[in-house]
């Protein structure tokens, strides 16, 4: 799609070549460089996967860049938690060295959250099941009290940052976030090194700040001399969190008494567990450094290839770079993917293929403490991102097994199943596509589902803030060890990839999608896919709106979409025939193009959701009150969850007039490829 029929044959012979350039050998050895030490945002080993990066990109004869931003980010300096009552006893925290795993008895990052609060509590701990916000509704249902205490809150359900936020809330002095062996430990399978899943000493360490970037630059690019809001002014938590292994967890829970559990409380360690408060007292001290070093500078790598025609319209691709151990596969599997779909572009640019548009390499540094790399770029290039970003590709864990999925925004949908017909399976059965539809036993008249956005990842800049189409994609596996110090060369080795042909397979379908995009006369988005899905959301709004019993008709928006995917349609059907009479001029190109980038850019609007004005996008959020899970339509849904029918009438009323926004664009792409 998108190529005239000479334009196609180049193509698909170029793509056929980029994809038998990524290799598990190089995937490897990236990997076991990429993993060799714990290289957190802000430390000097998280400086030398900056200079290994853009020494590998050079290496390819790349052009290369590095962005510093300087951004708040204080880290922990010590941790300590102790059993007070019954008896005093220190909790270890830290996790021991595994043998034949080298880079478990390295230095290690403190068991803190980022952006835990300093402090140092004593009181009695009480048990808050996932510390949702339905979990506290029920212990106040119960009559029992958080405030004052500290509260001990499952991994699971909902970003870390949410559950930090709802203990501060409900007045708990503490967080403890502990993993249950019945989320991801031995009640799922066998435990590191005998398994993939989490054994009793291994910490989920994370951020838990809310938002999007640097706290002190919310809504900008937090560059030398940036306005800067005072530590008292940002949004982050103030009371001390730390993230507890089981075992240790459970030197707290087995001792707790008082009100029973509700249903569903009960997790997978061998004791009946109670809510508490009490009788168990703990003691938890968190000290930062962010009163002397709380700034920290982060630094973006890329590898650039100027485009040879449309060097203003730019094809991205990036993952993170940092992690809170080795992270091999959070995130050294998304880097290596991005080196290696970079050095497969590059030998086509070096064979006298380059790309029409101009491709960047991209990776973000501190994604780790709340997408602070990616924010901040997109806050400093939001312009020429807005007006010539093509798409956002984006691969965070691309490897933990050989299961794959994709997903992002439905225009690029087609793009990446096309793509994926056209890389070998990491089982060496078939295509990934045809793995991926084995798998989930497709009749042949369906596609593979793909997963809407959601959050908690580096294309929120690009998606959310800009409106920019973004993919994503990757191969899955049982993975326990996430944000551990096990998260290691030898778990990958061992467990998530041992022959790492899925970290190939995911560069191979980022090589072959980035010039797909960097290279068609017309962008393939499938924009009638894209209608289709939104009409496929509109019962569920309206059962929404029914449910909170409040009167607001979606039918303006039904039509609405409907003109879009009319307009999509009409727009296929003229490119589709363009294109069989020849690549239309480059002026043409450029004008269409143009306006095939408005289309999802229509449907942002300039003030954001009520609730958060940085998300701009109004299809799909991150859900407010989970962090992660995706909401549909948010500026609809949140007016409906509010109960609010005014604001509901308005909202759809708003986002109706922003399809018919993005149907007008579809016209005038139409309009510039010649079409009446
Ligand atoms: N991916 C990271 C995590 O889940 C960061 C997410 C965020 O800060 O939004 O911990
Ligand atoms: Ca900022
Ligand atoms: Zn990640
Ligand atoms: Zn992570």
């Amino acid at each position: 799609t998108g190529y005239s029929a000479a334009a196609a044959a180049r193509q698909r012979t170029a793509e056929a070549a980029a994809v038998r350039v990524p290799s598990p050998d190089r995937a490897r050895t990236l990997s076991r460089a990429l993993g060799a030490e714990t290289h957190v945002a802000g430390t000097p080993a998280q400086e030398r996967t900056r200079d290994y990066v853009i020494a590998q990109m050079r290496a390819m004869g790349m052009q290369t860049e590095v962005r510093t931003y300087r951004v708040y980010m204080p880290h922990a300096t010590s941790v300590h938690v102790w059993r007070v009552s019954p008896d005093m006893r220190e909790l270890e925290l830290g996790e021991p060295a595994v043998p034949g795993d080298s880079t478990s008895g390295l230095a290690q990052y403190p068991a803190a959250n980022g952006f835990s609060g300093a402090g140092d509590v004593t009181a009695e701990v009480v048990y808050v099941n996932y510390g949702l916000i339905e979990d506290y509704a029920r212990l106040d249902s119960l009559g029992v009290r958080v405030r004052g205490k500290i509260a001990i809150a499952r991994y699971g359900r909902s970003f870390r940052g949410i559950k930090a936020r709802e203990a501060e809330r409900n007045g708990a002095a503490a967080l403890i976030i502990y993993s249950d062996p019945r989320d991801d430990g031995y009640q799922v399978g066998e435990v590191y090194p005998e398994g993939p899943m989490r054994p009793a000493d291994a910490i989920q360490r994370g951020s838990v700040l809310n938002g999007d970037g640097d706290p002190s630059t919310p809504g900008w690019p937090s560059v030398e001399g940036a306005r800067r809001l005072a530590e008292s002014e940002m949004e982050i938590p103030r009371i001390p969190v730390v993230p507890m292994a089981y075992g240790d967890a459970a030197e707290l829970l087995r001792g707790l008494a008082g009100t029973r559990i509700p249903r569903d409380w009960q997790g997978g360690l061998p004791f009946r567990y109670h809510v508490g408060p009490g009788p168990v007292v703990a003691r938890v001290q968190v000290q930062t450094d962010a009163a002397t070093r709380g700034y920290k500078e982060i630094h973006d790598t890329f590898g650039v290839i100027r485009g040879s025609e449309f060097p203003d319209e730019i094809v991205v691709i990036g993952g993170h770079r940092d992690g809170w151990g080795p992270g091999a596969a959070d995130n050294v599997s998304g880097t290596v993917s991005v080196i290696e779909a970079a050095r497969a572009v590059m030998e086509q640019a070096r064979a006298g293929n380059p790309p029409r548009r101009t491709v960047l390499f991209a990776t973000w540094d501190a994604e780790e403490w709340g997408l602070f790399g990616s924010t901040e770029f997109v806050e400093q290039d939001s312009a020429r991102l807005m007006r010539g970003a093509v798409a956002y590709l984006n691969q965070d864990v691309a490897a933990t097994g050989l299961a794959f999925s994709g997903g992002g925004s439905p225009s690029l949908r087609a793009a990446l199943r096309s793509v994926a017909r056209g890389v070998p399976d990491p089982s060496g059965q078939g295509s990934v596509y045809q793995a991926w539809r084995r798998r989930e036993l497709l009749p042949d008249s369906l596609e593979p589902a793909m997963d809407d956005p959601g959050g908690g990842s580096d294309f929120a800049g690009f998606y959310n803030h800009l409106g920019i189409p973004h993919s994503e994609w990757g191969f899955g596996g049982a993975y326990g060890v996430y944000h551990s110090q096990y998260d290691s060369f030898e778990w990958m080795r061992r467990f998530g990839d041992p022959e790492f042909r899925a970290h190939a397979a995911a560069a191979q379908v980022g090589a072959a999608l980035m010039l797909r995009l960097a290279n068609a006369d017309v962008l393939p988005y499938d924009y009638a896919e894209f209608a289709r899905t939104m009409s496929g959301y509109l019962p569920a709004m309206d059962a929404a709106i029914q449910k909170q019993g409040i009167t607001a008709s979606t039918a303006r928006l039904g039509d609405a979409i409907e003109a879009m995917r009319t307009a999509a349609m009409e727009f296929a059907t003229a490119r589709d025939a363009a294109l069989a009479a020849g690549a239309p001029g480059r002026e043409t190109l450029r004008r269409t193009n143009a306006a095939l980038m408005r289309v999802e850019r229509a449907l942002t609007r300039p003030e954001g959701l009520r609730t958060r004005p940085w998300f701009r996008a109004l299809i799909y959020a991150a859900d407010e009150n989970n962090g992660y899970s995706n909401v549909v339509f948010p500026s609809i849904s949140e007016a409906v969850r509010d109960r609010n029918a005014e604001l509901t009438v308005r909202e759809i009323a708003d986002l109706a007039s922003r399809f018919e926004g993005a149907a007008a664009a579809l016209r005038d792409a139409r309009g510039a490829l010649g079409g009446r």
